[in-house]
């Protein structure tokens, strides 16, 4: 069985300013959690204190019995933790193959890179198509896809995708939701921060709304009430 990620109180933020404020939450090994809420809520934030590029005003983060908030971030990498970030960061300039080898690291040996490769390209195979394409020259949604077989080149066990759907018609969404589904099912853990609420929601296996810094309400997915939330919540009738 794996681990579930837990985050207890955590405090961070940017300096002098801080964001979050005595988070907490768990992710279940196996399953897909959603965290939703409005525009600067801190879900960016979250994900970024949960893989150690922020350091951590109080609280901890831990996988199973390890804590994660005292290792260095590449450690985390190698200890199956992997952030996809939002915005897509790929290497326009470098094709489509180089793109994903070099999320092989840190196991860099070539059979193992072969081998995550060959998974890459059965997940995606419009990549296998376009490897030798650059990155530049891809859509909006086969970059989202290439971003997210990126993450995925080192194997994780913990996924933390950050605004995946960003930009994408309503056609690539349901495709890419279709891919994180297709993970959940082979047991990966899966962290979602979305703008999308229904879409998360129906994708989720539980549901953390933020606001203000703060969790204000963890549900499992299928109980959450969107017009309810949507009300309370988002402001919106
Ligand atoms: P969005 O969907 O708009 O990205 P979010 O819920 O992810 O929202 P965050 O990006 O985590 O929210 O931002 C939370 C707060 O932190 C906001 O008030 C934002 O202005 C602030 N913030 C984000 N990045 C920085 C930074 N680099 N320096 C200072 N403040 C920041």
């Amino acid at each position: 069985m794996a681990d579930a990620l837990q985050v207890t109180q955590v405090r961070a933020g940017y300096g002098a300013i801080n964001v979050l404020w005595d988070v907490s939450l768990a992710a279940a090994p196996g399953e897909l959690t959603a965290i939703i809420g409005p525009n600067g809520a801190g879900k960016t934030t979250l994900l970024r204190a949960i893989m150690g590029l922020l350091p951590l005003n109080g609280g901890s983060v831990t996988l199973g019995a390890q804590r994660l908030d005292r290792v260095p971030v590449w450690q985390l990498a190698q200890m199956g933790v992997a952030l996809i970030p939002e915005g897509r960061m790929l290497f326009d300039g470098m094709t489509v193959e180089d793109n994903l080898l070099i999320g092989a690291f840190p196991s860099a040996q070539r059979a193992y890179a072969a081998r995550r490769l060959e998974a890459a390209y059965a997940m995606f195979p419009k990549l296998r198509e376009r490897r030798r394409q650059l990155a530049g020259s891809l859509s909006g949604g086969e970059a989202q896809m290439l971003v997210l077989a990126r993450g995925l080149m080192a194997d994780p066990k913990v996924l933390l995708v950050d605004e995946p759907s960003l930009g994408l018609a309503p056609v690539v969404v349901d495709e890419l939701f279709g891919v994180l589904a297709r993970l959940r099912q082979e047991g990966l853990t899966i962290v979602l921060v979305e703008q999308h609420t229904e879409r998360a929601v129906a994708i989720a296996d539980h549901v953390h709304l933020m606001q203000s810094g703060k969790v204000v309400l963890s549900q499992r997915a299928k109980d959450v009430r969107l017009p309810e939330l949507h009300e309370q919540y988002f402001g919106l009738a």
